[in-house]
């Protein structure tokens, strides 16, 4: 330190501070970088890397960019997982006795970069806050900078279910206590999540409303989160609303790996949206409505009267086909309140924000007017939840200008009439300006030089300007040269000036009362700032769920009917997005019937016959239901489902380098120790990732387990075709198939699904089709009669010796071998444990050990 000049001494005072952070050390028009930070980021950033001299120490490496563009180098930085600390000049140079004053003025983290390319306008960006409850489970806060929207939930007693919710969320940034930094950092690296430390657990002054209805539990990660924010952004927060504590039983709860599996908001080949459940459902006219139907999607909800609130509400939109045109063609002008709202809390507006928040605020009595009108009573209704903040809009009627410019500096965002010295500076100037025009005509009478014209520029003020043919002409005695061009001559007279004078104030000053009055008004409408996020909230809603009766009438969906059982009977069901893709009508529609009966299904049938396709459109109709949209089926009577989980082939977790089977077991344990009889169970080919006996075994196991302990409505895909043979033992599963036929040659998939299972043989009958030799499929359904005679013998799968067999390995070779084993089994289980001395227990393992 000793040795540097003054000005880096001030810098590396700050840098201590921010050391996880590039500074931007602003310097005139550049914000500069030195050291380390110069170093990554000239390569991060790809610009040039300087040095500059730094006092004794010689010289110190550096890199900046420019201060006008720094946005899009800031956004680099920071979706790269870094933050950036942006320190400005806080005294004016002129003023300043040695080295000007800087401050960190913000820091910019992957969780708080609202603004840039990068940010969708219909896609959130949060914070993340965890914390440990007493209890043991992890506890996720986020926040929305930049919409102000808060939301806490439980996520689960270990670090991966945790990591896991906030990396589906896009959450790109946690807080976390010290304590949560190590347990946390691997996985949150791997999935590309930065962690950042804050350890004060007390509510900032005024932030203690902000705790919402959040349970004791959830109050530290709360309050972190709220100090972490404060922290970083040094500026107003006034617009972050109350925390919405989103109990487990309100909604329906997707693990993350089956939201990935089912696609609700990305597809899983290609990661794109399309092809997506929300692909599918986004109708909406606002980037607001858009934001909402996400989080609609990712937690749908698991109380019945909040379901009906929006279904009855779609179906009035249906039918209110006028007024639903009405609303959406209104919320078209309604621009993104939610964010304008953060701007004016920040204190970062302009005066087209201004703008276009009083044009969005003017949406709301029309709005309200066509749903009183739509003759409905739902609407109606929903029409007395719309406050159009009269009062908020009303000032920005009165204050701001029609079309304000993107910039304030020039002024013109400020009405006239609504300001007495605003408007009479501005008529200064205005006739300051009338008299310079008319000053032209003269001269040009007086002179007799018709081209005579007056001008301005920035250097020399107002001038008249002569050809250089005219000069002659000129009365030099009232006439004074300022500047010679090529082909004319410049003059000022005392009059000009003077008046240039009195327009020039004005306008400076006018300038300066407008910027005051623009602040005003700014802080005027911060005051509304929880009506006008109401009013956001409300007309959010409005837009997704007209958007539902968009999509219900163009795909013909139908009505849910909820009640209080367990069965799941849809008649005709479809697959929304294949549905959609094929766009043909050639998908064919299929009923699920999951009753008291049999609330189990095993789905056999060739592999492409659609067995998963099935399964799926059960899941996304109960989705669907449940977030309060119509389903793609002819009927549908549905119970409350409380959670879905999913086993499907399809995502392997490469990213967490485990091997597939490990993450279908991992995916399996998770359902089954957290399923309820009223969840919703998919199991797609389980146990294909092991050895057959191994597979076949686990996978009657589950189904036993499921059957017997947990009750939950489950569909499960197989070809395995042993398995088919469980219905006899488990009474509430039944068999189901995807049918295919041949015709002249070739396979058709049908797609539909039909009672029983499926011909086993029909993997050699599509060989036969596809015109392998002869021999090969005589030998086939040789060896197929073979096989299944030896499992007869030796065990079918739901006999209780194969899973007895099973404990000595997978090699099973031949008939003799297995009886030995059986005999085996039979002869450990007929020990009396509780009367062998540990010595008879020797003596009997080594006649065994004799007998190998
Ligand atoms: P499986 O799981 O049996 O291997 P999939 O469910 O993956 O088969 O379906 C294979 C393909 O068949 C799908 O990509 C889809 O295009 C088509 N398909 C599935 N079900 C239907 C259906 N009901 N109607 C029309 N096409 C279907």
């Amino acid at each position: 330190m000793a040795g540097l000049t003054p000005m880096m001494r001030q810098y590396m005072e700050i840098k201590e501070e921010y050391k996880d952070a590039f500074l931007f050390f602003r310097l005139g028009d550049f914000y500069e970088m030195f050291f380390d930070d110069a170093l990554k980021a000239a390569q991060l950033l790809e610009i040039t890397l300087t040095s500059r001299e730094g006092g004794q120490a010689g010289r110190i490496p550096m890199c900046g960019v420019p201060f006008h563009s720094a946005s899009s180098y800031i956004e680099t930085l920071v979706r790269k997982g870094y933050k950036v600390a942006i320190c400005e000049q806080t005294e004016d140079p002129a003023l300043a006795k040695g080295i000007v004053k800087r401050e960190v003025i913000q820091l910019i983290t992957p969780g708080t970069l609202t603004e840039g390319r990068s940010v969708g306008e219909k896609s959130n960006v949060f914070i993340g806050s965890a914390g440990r409850t007493e209890a043991g489970e992890y506890a996720l806060v986020r926040i929305d900078l930049s919409t102000g929207e808060g939301v806490a939930t439980l996520a689960g007693h270990d670090e991966k279910s945790l990591i896991s919710e906030a990396e589906s969320l896009k959450i790109r940034e946690i807080v976390v206590p010290d304590e949560l930094y190590l347990s946390l950092h691997d996985l949150a690296r791997s999935r590309n999540i930065l962690l950042s430390v804050e350890e004060e657990e007390s509510f900032p002054d005024g932030g203690g409303e902000l705790a919402g209805q959040c349970p004791p539990a959830i109050l530290p990660a709360a309050a972190r989160l709220l100090r972490y924010l404060e922290r970083t952004q040094k500026r107003s927060l006034g617009h972050i609303r109350p925390i919405d504590y989103r109990e487990r039983r309100a909604v329906l709860s997707i693990d993350p790996n089956s939201r990935r599996n089912l696609e609700l908001v990305q597809s899983i080949r290609g990661g794109g949206e399309k092809g997506s459940l929300y692909w599918l459902l986004d109708e909406t006219v606002t980037a607001m409505g858009g934001r909402k139907l996400r989080q609609w999607i990712h937690e749908p909800l698991a109380g019945r009267d909040a379901i009906l609130n929006r279904t009855d509400t779609v179906g009035e939109f249906m039918e209110a086909f006028f007024a639903r045109g009405e609303v959406r063609d209104l919320l078209k002008g309604v621009y993104d309140m939610e964010r304008l709202a953060g701007k004016v809390a920040f204190g970062n507006a302009t005066g087209r924000d201004l703008a276009q928040l009083r044009r969005s605020l003017a949406q709301a009595a029309p709005i309200r007017t066509a749903l009183q009108n739509s003759g409905t009573t739902r609407l109606a209704a929903f029409a007395g939840e719309i406050d159009p903040c009269t009062e908020a809009l009303g000032m920005l009627e009165a204050a701001i200008t029609d079309e304000p410019p993107i910039s304030n500096k020039e002024g013109g965002v400020i009405r006239s009439g609504f300001n007495r010295r605003l408007d009479e500076l501005r008529d200064a100037s205005r006739n300051g300006k009338d008299w310079i025009a008319a000053l032209e005509a003269e001269e040009r009478r007086l002179t007799g030089i018709k081209s005579l014209k007056i001008g301005y520029n920035r250097v020399f003020g107002y001038y008249l300007e002569v050809t250089k043919s005219n000069v002659h002409l000129v009365d030099t005695g009232r006439y004074e040269r300022k500047q010679t061009l090529a082909n004319a001559e410049r003059y000022i007279t005392p009059e000009l000036k003077e008046k240039e004078a009195l327009i020039l104030n004005a306008e400076e000053e006018a300038l300066i009362l407008e910027t005051e009055l623009f602040n005003e008004v700014r802080e005027r409408v911060k005051a509304h700032i929880r009506e006008i996020q109401d009013l956001a909230d409300r007309l959010s809603s409005l837009d997704v769920l007209a958007g539902f009766a968009e999509v219900a009438e163009r795909y013909r969906y139908v009505r849910p009917e909820f009640h209080d059982g367990r069965s799941i009977v849809i008649r005709n069901g479809r697959h929304p997005v294949v549905e959609k893709m094929l766009d043909d009508g050639t998908y064919v529609p299929n009923d699920c019937v999951l009753d008291d009966s049999a609330n189990m299904l095993l789905i056999t049938g060739p592999n492409m016959s659609g067995k998963s396709t099935y399964m799926r459109q059960v899941a996304l109709t109960v989705i669907m239901a449940q977030i309060g949209c119509y389903v793609p089926a002819d009927s549908a009577e549905l119970p409350v489902t409380d959670q879905i989980f999913t086993r499907i082939g399809a995502a392997d977790d490469l990213a967490g380098g485990q091997s597939t089977f490990m993450v279908e077991m991992m995916e399996s344990r998770h359902a089954l120790a957290h399923a309820t009889a009223d969840s919703l169970l998919l199991f797609d080919e389980i146990g294909r990732g092991t050895s057959t006996y191994d597979g076949m075994a686990l996978a009657q196991a589950m189904m036993e387990f499921i059957h017997e302990e947990i009750g939950a409505n489950t569909l499960f895909s197989t070809h395995y075709h042993e398995l088919t043979g469980l219905s006899e033992k488990l009474g509430r599963l039944r068999n189901v198939h995807v049918s295919a036929a041949e015709q002249s040659g070739h396979v058709i998939f049908l797609h539909k699904v039909k009672e029983g299972p499926a011909d086993k043989s029909y993997g050699i009958h599509v060989a036969e089709l596809a015109g392998l030799p002869e021999t090969v499929i005589r030998r086939a359904e040789g060896l197929l009669r073979e096989f299944e005679s030896s499992s007869a013998a030796g065990g079918r799968p739901d006999s209780p010796e194969s899973d007895q067999l099973s404990l000595f390995g997978e090699v099973v070779e031949g008939e003799q071998e297995q009886t030995g084993h059986a005999k085996l089994a039979e002869e450990i289980k007929g020990l009396d444990l509780l009367r062998m001395t540990p010595m008879d227990a020797f003596q009997w393992l080594h006649e065994l050990q004799e007998k190998i």
